[in-house]
């Protein structure tokens, strides 16, 4: 289990403690211990005790806990009061806009246990009479209901990820005489994916063996040696069980989405029992292509005519662009964050807080940021040759405008220009304040374009070939911001920003040194996009940077 999963307990049990309205004081302490677990500054998995119940914030306490979740993949506290609560109560803290406060109303007070009662209670009108909710509150309730409903049953990769490699790691220490290869939409890197899916030569009946003694566990069989299982509160398993000869046919059979391989086999036969799967796009002549970009027709056709290009990787990434630190919201100081970005074989760190607009997250006033600017300028003598840029996430306000007159946009080396506030809004007006921050000389980058959180917000409404054009046209680079939950803007769009000759930047948006990992995902996500090194911002040299921002203000300054 990665950090992640170990502190979606925690707050699983403060939001539960919550709803049935046991002791707050408890219920924040393992809110708490859930946000500094997220904070960790390695895997705990790597941790021995002493380090681990020494880490800020953790403690014995929660120390022992994490041992627990562990070696038991359970925590006993959580384990009970998930029995003391109905599955369409819990369901309800899947809803945007619905906290535990409110979900405990809706359960002691209206009497309402499933998702199905409250949505036609909301359709009724009942919840916008409730004290506390109102129409808006309602209207946003059954908004969610309805993209919960579609989203049911994904999971984010970066939650998978490691819990397949954890079963694939399992199955072949128990079995290691058979093959278990991980396939479908996790091989492939998809952001969201349904199940972990596994191609094995095991039989199905050691397959049954295995995971029918778990409790409340459904084992389902489909035709063509397919198994589903699904255990309770873990993503789905598929395994797709073969002959030892046929597994590199399976493996390719299932890697692929549905448009590929109907369009792969529609041109090419593929071979019953191939040696590896390389050999099946040697047999055709074909130049191999990666998983992660197994998902379009015409990555087939290209195939065929050139070699692909040299995606990026994780170690491409040269500097951390797009950080925050205490000076807004962030958990580190920028000193902190610049000697471990050195440490990491980093080059530079640009760090972008949050602009004035941001008062919730103590965005900077233009004192500060001058402030911050000699702080800068001091740690830059101290670290060189490793450098710290000036830079600001500026809040892309209701009309456009960025945050910041120009006298104070003009002390930055580069501006972030992104859109916090008033996400919900017509395709129109979208456009409008996009349109604006790209026109406006001073941005550099355009940070997360949609503002998608990915199965719990949809984000505004974007033109995006349009963006890419006008990005193209005002040499504005688009973020790829890494986060897990963000992974915006959406790998479908890279290769036309890059045909339109648009640069594109991994960024992790980190808020803190651990947060700098998400560059891992971002790069993921960046390959299935066909992303190569050359067009990323953020794999450029310190010189190459550097270079880059003085050009780049020349030719602004030009227009
Ligand atoms: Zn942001
Ligand atoms: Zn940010």
């Amino acid at each position: 289990m990665n950090n992640y999963e170990i502190a979606d307990h925690f707050a699983l049990l403060s939001k539960l403690m919550d709803i049935h309205g046991e002791n707050s004081f408890k219920s924040k302490s393992y809110s708490i211990a859930a946000y500094n677990i997220e904070k960790l500054p390695r895997e705990i998995a790597e941790m021995d005790d002493a380090e681990l119940f020494a880490s800020k914030g953790i403690g014995d306490s929660t120390g022992k806990k994490i041992r627990e979740i562990q070696g038991t993949g359970k925590l006993d506290v959580l384990e009970k009061i998930l029995a003391a609560t109905p599955p369409g109560v819990l369901e309800m803290l899947q809803i945007k806009g619905l906290g535990p406060k409110k979900i405990a109303v809706i359960w002691k007070e209206m009497a309402i246990e499933t998702l199905g009662e409250l949505e036609y209670a909301c359709n009724e009108n009942r919840l916008a009479a409730v004290k506390g909710f109102g129409a808006k509150t309602q209207d946003s309730v059954l908004q969610s209901i309805t993209y919960y409903r579609q989203n049911q049953g994904y999971h984010l990769w970066a939650e998978v990820e490691n819990t397949a490699k954890e079963l694939v790691a399992q199955l072949s220490k128990a079995f290691p005489q058979n093959k278990f290869i991980l396939t479908g939409a996790i091989r492939r890197q998809s952001e969201v994916v349904e199940f972990v899916e596994i191609v094995s030569d095991l039989s199905r009946d050691e397959v049954v063996k295995q995971f029918e003694p778990l409790p409340d566990t459904v084992i389902e069989e489909e035709p063509n040696n397919r198994l589903t299982v699904r255990i309770p509160n873990q993503p789905a398993i598929k395994f797709y069980l073969c002959d030892a000869a046929a597994i590199w046919h399976t493996v390719f059979m299932t890697t692929g989405s549905d448009e590929f391989l109907a369009y792969f086999i529609s041109k090419y036969k593929v071979p019953e029992i191939p040696e590896s799967e390389e050999a099946i796009f040697r047999e055709h002549s074909l130049s191999y292509i990666p998983p992660a970009l197994r998902e379009t027709e015409g990555i087939v056709d290209r195939a065929a005519v050139h070699t692909m290009s040299e995606l990026i990787t994780p170690n491409d990434i040269k500097g951390i662009i797009h950080s925050h630190s205490t000076w807004s919201d962030g958990m580190d100081t920028i000193e902190k964050m610049a000697k471990a970005a050195r440490d990491q074989g980093l080059e530079y760190l640009v760090i972008s807080d949050h602009s004035q607009a941001a008062y919730y997250a103590n965005g900077l006033s233009p004192e500060r940021i001058a402030a911050q600017h000699q702080e800068i300028d001091a740690l830059n003598e101290k670290l060189a040759p490793f450098k710290i840029f000036k830079s600001i996430e500026a809040d892309i306000l209701g009309d456009g405008s960025l945050d910041y007159s120009s006298s104070v946009l003009n002390t930055f080396d580069l501006v972030i220009a992104s859109v916090h506030s008033n996400l919900k809004m017509t395709l129109e007006k979208a456009m409008d304040r996009i349109t604006a921050a790209i026109h406006n000389p001073y941005t550099t980058i355009l940070g997360h374009p949609t503002g998608r959180l990915l199965l719990s917000r949809e984000g505004y409404p974007v033109d995006h070939k349009k963006i890419i054009d006008m990005c193209a046209a005002y040499d504005v680079v688009i973020e790829i911001n890494a986060h897990p939950k963000r992974l915006d803007i959406d790998w479908r769009w890279i290769e036309y920003a890059m045909e339109k000759g648009v640069l594109l930047s991994i960024d992790p948006d980190a808020h803190s040194i651990a947060g700098f990992r998400d560059v891992y995902y971002g790069v993921m996500t960046a390959q299935k996009g066909g992303l190569t090194p050359g067009h990323n911002l953020s794999s450029y040299t310190l010189q190459e940077f550097e270079t880059f921002l003085s050009g780049y203000r020349t030719k602004k300054e030009a227009k």
